[in-house]
């Protein structure tokens, strides 16, 4: 049925006596009984209109899911940039990048060939993590003026980074998935918690003094925030 803003399915059952609506992904399914006319149809979808979109819109923030089968040809992103994945046989297990391929060897006997490759994976975003964010964070310390007291790399389900209120900083290692310039933004966000421990209106002056592109950086994290659920 056409001459809405979204696509609707109608679907006639001699089953029903009254119509249904419901969501099935991007898509608006009305099952109505059989001989319902197409106008009383239409006018049934014109009451809903408000509710389908406000439907529509909740449906589009939630984050598409990230269901890596840790496989040749997969892309991971790494620092903003997608390398293709390539699962081969070798003497010892080991993952490297080579030429823009992030070669994961198994050895011939591996039986969980998934779950290795996975655990490969996740240890080689962590060192890199902690190498780019300890370079990162001794980088903008000395612009900030603070001095942490110690960085650590995190498995935080739903959170990129955070400062305890003795200086300890902490950041979730799936932030290197993200471009360069999003990661600085995470470290800027938290060495400044180092200078005002909330997010007042004076910690966020802060944040646009030493990082003035912050709010499209946050911008990005609330849009790409599936990167999380590597
Ligand atoms: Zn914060």
């Amino acid at each position: 049925m056409e001459g809405f803003g979204f696509q609707v399915k109608v679907k006639r059952t001699n089953r029903k006596k009254s119509a249904s609506i419901t969501l099935v992904g991007e898509i608006v399914k009305i099952t109505v009984p059989k001989f319902m006319s197409d106008y009383t149809v239409r006018e049934l979808i014109k009451k809903r209109t408000s509710w389908i979109n406000i439907k529509l819109k909740e449906q589009s923030l939630k984050p598409p899911i990230i269901k890596k089968n840790y496989i040749s040809g997969e892309l991971f992103p790494y620092l903003g940039k997608n390398f293709k994945l390539k699962v081969i046989n070798g003497e010892r297990a080991s993952i490297k990048l080579v030429g823009g391929y992030l070669v994961v060897k198994l050895q011939k006997n591996e039986i969980n060939i998934k779950n290795s490759a996975k655990f490969l994976l996740q240890s080689w975003y962590k060192k890199h993590a902690e190498d780019q964010l300890i370079k990162k964070t001794n980088h903008f310390s000395k612009i900030v003026g603070v001095t942490p007291k110690s960085i650590s790399i995190k498995n935080y389900k739903s959170r990129w980074g955070s400062c305890s209120i003795d200086g300890e900083l902490s950041y979730n290692w799936r932030i290197i998935l993200a471009p360069h310039h999003i990661v600085d933004y995470v470290v800027v966000h938290e060495l400044c918690h180092l200078l005002e421990h909330n997010h007042s209106p004076r910690y966020w002056q802060h944040v646009e003094n030493y990082f003035p592109e912050w709010k499209n950086s946050r911008n990005w994290l609330r849009k790409n925030y599936y990167i999380g659920s590597l």
